[in-house]
């Protein structure tokens, strides 16, 4: 039994650390404790503290939305791994943002992966296809060439401790999510290429979130498919309420 996710990718969305203290407030105040779905909140790295200290005594976990595969040194800007470490569960790696805005490639990616393996933190790996990719029937060799490249190197006994999210990049931040059907299809082709770079076990253990515009009113669908473990959500998890939907769609 897999234990569901469901995790905020707040972004840059709020815009001060008493905006992200109010909506980690707003959403424990709605979060079951007895829910059966780990919640994750993913703010900006300097309301990490804050978010934190609010959840504390809570099962919610933290996640960062970045990690640098470094864990020191002359890297103005970026935050040591261990810092973050301090604070989080979770990392988020790999986002299609940080792929297309900020370049980085799956070698450099894979590379954040160990580095949060080392540290104890649960990365939440991203992968998924353009629009083009998708219509020129390239989506499996694209996921799997994704996968071939960062995690070929990870020992198969931690490849179970990793969480992978299938996030079409058509489907972030448009309002126009993957049909449950497109999702689960993928998702268990993802669960093949575990299989084919480690074992069955670890096909049967990893969880595998679906991302992209999941909302309040399509993610109880979105949760029936057999695959899917949880989600990873940006807009809505802005917003307490539809967060909290969200959550209990997983409750299975
Ligand atoms: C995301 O950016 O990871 C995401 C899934 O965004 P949205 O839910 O807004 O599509």
């Amino acid at each position: 039994m897999r234990t569901p996710i469901v995790a905020g990718n707040w972004k840059m969305n709020p815009k001060t650390i008493m905006e992200s203290s109010i909506l980690a407030s707003d959403i424990l105040s709605k979060y079951d404790p007895n829910s059966t779905v780990e919640c994750v909140l993913c703010p900006p790295s300097p309301a990490l503290k804050v978010v934190a200290d609010a959840c504390m005594r809570s099962s919610i976990k933290i996640g960062a939305q970045n990690l640098h595969p470094e864990r020191s040194g002359a890297y103005t800007g970026e935050t040591p791994p261990e810092m973050i470490a301090e604070y989080c569960d979770y990392v988020i790696i790999g986002h299609s943002e940080r792929r297309q805005l900020f370049l980085e490639d799956d070698k450099f990616i894979s590379s954040k992966i160990h580095t949060a393996l080392e540290l104890g933190i649960v990365p939440i790996f991203c992968v998924g296809e353009t629009l083009d990719q998708r219509e020129s029937n390239l989506v499996n060799r694209t996921i799997d060439a994704q996968i071939k490249a960062s995690l070929s190197s990870i020992p198969t006994n931690k490849i179970p401790q990793i969480v992978v999210a299938y996030e079409p990049i058509w489907a972030i931040g448009t309002g126009k999510a993957a049909t449950p059907e497109i999702a689960q299809e993928v998702i268990g082709f993802i669960r093949e290429c575990i299989k084919s770079l480690s074992n069955d076990f670890s096909a049967s253990q990893i969880r595998i979130l679906y991302g992209g515009s999941v909302n309040s009113a399509n993610a109880q669908a979105i949760a029936s498919q057999n695959d899917i473990d949880g989600a990873l959500v940006g807009g809505a998890s802005l917003n307490a309420s539809d967060f909290s939907e969200i959550i209990l769609a997983f409750s299975k």
